[in-house]
């Protein structure tokens, strides 16, 4: 097969993995950077262009930067309309990149989630605390990454400050239940194709609660329960993921979702765990791989 990795670092970890295992696998693979493509949007002959070169492949790996979700995903949806198959669909990134979105759909369908509040305005901030039950609780900016704009408020004071500044620079924030018991710790499950194929412990330092590896967290490999197997398979099915980072809190109540990620680093769960995820992912577009076999075909 022709791979297309679409990413803006040819020398990050992952990117290099995935590259590195399409080819051990006897496939050809490029890395291509997909802010610099650019396409004519016709209904005869549909082009991705390179350089004056119109790109081909059978399937593509989608590693869309946060920042760039706008124009990566356009560039996922191009190639589903020429009938490139996508490891993970346009619509489906886009879908997962929203966190309230995303938190709705997966609360509509049932999976445990952390109690959960957002508003527009801050007039009402008092019945905002009171829904996740007031402090001490967890804002969120909505734009937030790499647990960065994540802020554990200890008192309804400290809350109320916070959601007021984050709103007087007019962002999006949501506003959640702190899970104590997790102590610091959430499990990050990667799905591939329907299936748990991995999981591992994230530890914060001392002293912190994020367990992003970003902000100085550990991890390590972890056997989950079938109950957390089947929330995390169910999250990424909900928001229509073939490869998907599911993050986990383990609660008093059960397994809880926090995020689900349509682009996860490979790199932390392959040193935690010593498998060989990359390969995982090429296997299942070994499996899968069909021109035009997407859910959507580039629609919507
Ligand atoms: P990001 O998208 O920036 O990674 P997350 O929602 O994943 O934001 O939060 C970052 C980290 O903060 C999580 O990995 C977890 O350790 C901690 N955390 C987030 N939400 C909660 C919560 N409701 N209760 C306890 N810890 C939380
Ligand atoms: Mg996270």
């Amino acid at each position: 097969m022709k791979i297309g990795i679409l990413s803006r670092g040819p020398n990050l970890y992952s990117t290099r993995r995935l590259k590195e295992a399409a080819i051990e696998r006897g496939h050809e693979a490029r890395v291509v950077d997909y802010a610099r493509l650019y396409m004519n949007i016709t209904s005869h002959r549909p082009a991705v262009i390179f350089r004056g070169e119109k790109l081909d492949f059978d399937a593509v790996i989608p590693r869309i930067g946060t920042s760039y979700t706008f124009y990566g995903t356009a560039v996922v949806r191009q190639f589903e309309i020429m009938g490139v198959f996508p490891a993970n669909e346009s619509q489906a990134i886009t879908r997962a990149r929203d966190k309230l979105r995303s938190l709705q759909l997966l609360a509509r369908e049932g999976v445990g989630l952390p109690v959960t509040g957002f508003a527009h305005s801050t007039k009402d901030i008092e019945g905002l605390l009171n829904i996740v039950g007031g402090a001490p609780l967890v804002i969120k900016l909505l734009e937030g990454t790499q647990g960065i704009g994540v802020v554990l408020a200890e008192t309804n004071p400290a809350a109320e400050s916070v959601i007021e500044a984050f709103r007087g620079l007019d962002a999006n924030i949501l506003v959640q239940e702190f899970i104590k018991e997790a102590g610091g710790t959430d499990i990050r499950c990667l799905v591939v194709g329907g299936r748990v194929v991995a999981s591992m412990m994230r530890r914060a330092e001392p002293g912190e609660f994020r367990s992003n590896l970003h902000r100085g967290g550990s991890a390590e490999m972890i056997r989950i329960t079938p109950e957390e197997r089947s929330t995390a398979v169910r999250a990424a099915r909900i928001m229509g993921l073939n490869i998907a980072g599911v993050d986990i809190l383990r609660s008093n109540h059960g397994p809880l979702v926090m995020e689900v990620n349509t682009t996860p680093g490979l790199e932390g769960i392959e040193k935690a765990t010593n498998l060989d995820i990359a390969g995982m992912i090429i296997a299942f577009l070994e499996k899968n791989t069909k021109r035009g076999r997407t859910r959507t075909r580039g629609r919507g």
